[in-house]
Formats: C-alpha cells, structure tokens, sequence
C-alpha cells in the first residue's frame, strides 16, 4: 500500500478525552474493537455511530447496545428517501424496503426507523436534512418529506436531532422553523459560512465541525467556527469520509479527531485543553448522555 492510501499515523493523545460525535464505523476498513481501542489510546473515548438507511441504523443501535461509549443515531439518509421512493438502479442500500416502493415504501422504511428511535441506546434521529448536491430535483419532495418524518420524530422521543445539510442551507433553516425544531438539533458536517453561524447559534443549533474545516479553501468554514459560541461547539471525523490535512484522501476513522480538534483551537485562538473540555461537555449534553 503506497503512503498515499495507508491510515494516518497516530496523533499525540488529548489530555481532555471527547467524543467523535459522527462516525460511520460500519464503512471504515477495522473491527469495531480496534476502532474504539485506537481511538481511546489519543483521548477519543465516545463516539456516536451514525445509521444511513436500514441496515446501518439496526446495526448502529445493536452496536450501541453492545458497547458503553457507543451511542446511536438512526435515520434514512437524506440521498437514501429517494432512492426509496424512486428507486435506484445502482442501488446504495435497499435492505427491507421495496426500492421504487413510492410512498408507501417510504412510510414503512420510517415506520422501522421510528421502532429503532424509541431504543435507549438511540440518542438521536438523524442524519436527517436536505442533500442538494447527490440528489436532484426529482427527489426533493421524498427528502423533505423524510426530513420532516425525522424532525416529528425526535421530538415525539425526546432525542437529539442530527441533520445533514449539503448545498441547501436556506431549506433545511426553513423547514425546521417550519416544523419546530427539537430541544437539541446538531448541524453535522457544518458546511455554512459566519452569518449561517450566527442564525444557527440564536436557534441553539449545535454546530459539529468535521475535518474539512483544515482544507485550505475552508476559510468560510473557520469564520463560521471563530463565531459560533463556544457552548455550542463539538468534533466530528465523519469517517471514512472527510479526513483532515495533512492527511486528506487517505482514510479517516475517530482516531483522528485530535488532528481536527487542534486545529480548531488554533482558529479559536484557544488552548487544546479548553477546547476539548468545552467539547466534552456540549457533545454529552447534545446526545444526553453522562460526560466521563
Ligand atoms: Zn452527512
Ligand atoms: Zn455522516
């Protein structure tokens, strides 16, 4: 395997452990055990395991319920309600739904959703939201119609709300108004610019920066993180995908959030310790569960 591909290095341990508070570890290239060990040996000790369809969000919370610092978020994938309800001839993931089902495919697909979100080990409902840039005008009317399934859902169980926001910032801002968002709404992979920061942070959103926001033409990105208030900040890998520089396009997993998370104190002007210990706090009480 040439460097180019191979997993990063190990970083130098927090001092101050945090959560990863997105991963897909059933897409990453390592057992489970060895994911959390690795991550635990740099200060990653949580790690909220994030479902896409219905296989991964049944998997998600049997592997939440298997492990103590693993909790759960279940959902359809903003790309995955229309693909359900269209159906998709490269097929991502089409396990217990009827692909090209229409509706009703999708209402049965929610309906499990709904069954997973009432499990203790299940803290939130998403990813959740809009996704403009993979799926196009044909499936906007399933995804919005799943996002706000998801929104109606969180609140019913009283669980955090994790959305998924990619090039349709206006939309997903509206439709939570719209519907009324839960007590705790996480914006996973934030992806807008300081103004979007500033509206999001008077809702109380939660902003979950991932390690795009290292990529040199991120700078948006950092302005939005030197305003969002510091009570409302956490970390994410969103990993494979996402892998912070130096190490871009080699594979991410949670072990990485120290390379992130430094570099987000140094854009806040922060000490790591500070940082983590601020991220600690807010990511337990996003997904409400005890910091260690
Ligand atoms: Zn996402
Ligand atoms: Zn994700």
């Amino acid at each position: 395997m040439s460097s180019k591909q191979a997993a990063p290095p190990l970083p130098e341990p927090l001092r101050v452990p945090v959560a990863d508070s997105h991963t897909h570890l059933d897409m990453q290239d390592s057992t489970v055990e060895d994911a959390l060990k690795k991550a635990a040996s740099v200060g990653v000790a949580t790690v909220v395991q994030v479902g896409c369809d219905l296989k991964g969000s049944r998997w998600a919370a049997e592997t939440a319920a298997a492990y103590e610092n693993v909790h759960a978020a279940v959902a359809l994938h903003p790309n995955e309600a229309p693909r359900i309800v269209l159906g998709d001839p490269d097929g991502w993931s089409r396990q217990g739904a009827r692909p090209g089902g229409g509706d009703a495919a999708l209402d049965d697909a929610l309906t499990e959703i709904d069954r997973l979100a009432a499990l203790p080990h299940v803290r939130a409902v998403g990813e959740t939201g809009l996704d403009y840039f993979r799926t196009g005008p044909d499936g906007v009317a399933a995804q919005e119609r799943s996002f706000r399934a998801h929104i109606e859902m969180a609140k019913r169980h009283g669980k955090a709300l994790v959305i998924h926001d990619r090039e349709a910032h206006a939309d997903v801002l509206r439709i939570l108004a719209e519907e009324g968002a839960p007590e705790r709404t996480v914006f996973h992979c934030y992806s807008g610019d300081a103004e979007m920061a500033e509206i999001c942070s008077a809702a109380g959103y939660f902003l979950s920066f991932a390690g795009n926001v290292t990529f040199k033409n991120a700078q948006p990105l950092r302005d939005a993180l030197t305003v969002a208030p510091l009570e409302l900040i956490l970390v994410e890998t969103d990993a494979p995908f996402l892998t912070p520089a130096p190490y871009r396009g080699r594979p991410n997993a949670p072990y990485l959030i120290p390379v992130t998370l430094r570099a987000m104190a140094e854009v806040r002007g922060i000490g790591e310790d500070t940082l983590a210990e601020a991220i600690a706090r807010n990511t337990a009480r996003a997904f409400g569960y005890e910091a260690s």
